[in-house]
């Protein structure tokens, strides 16, 4: 038989959790799109080192655009989420 103190215990935790889930969805900052804004990323428009978009897992050439940073991005830009392309 469950104790009641751990019914009580879950019943906190699960109240807490969700408050801490809804505190942080601002925080994230995440647009309708799902993606964050250029600003949040600390995009730039010129590369950072042998960083650059072109070489990025996240740059779509088709549409120069980013599946994680909102807006178009240049090739040769560059933000704090890059990662090297594989392959
Ligand atoms: S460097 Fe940043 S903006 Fe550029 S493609 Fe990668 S994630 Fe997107």
């Amino acid at each position: 038989m469950m104790d009641p103190h751990d019914l009580n215990r879950r019943t906190v935790l699960r109240a807490a959790l969700a408050a801490g889930c809804m505190m942080c969805l601002p925080a994230v900052g995440h647009a309708q799109s799902g993606k964050v804004s250029k600003a949040q990323a600390k995009y730039q428009d010129k590369p950072k080192g042998n960083q650059d978009c072109a070489k990025c897992m996240q740059f779509v050439a088709a549409d120069s655009s980013c599946k994680v940073v909102e807006g178009k991005v240049s090739p040769q830009g560059w933000c704090q989420l890059w990662a090297a392309k594989q392959g």
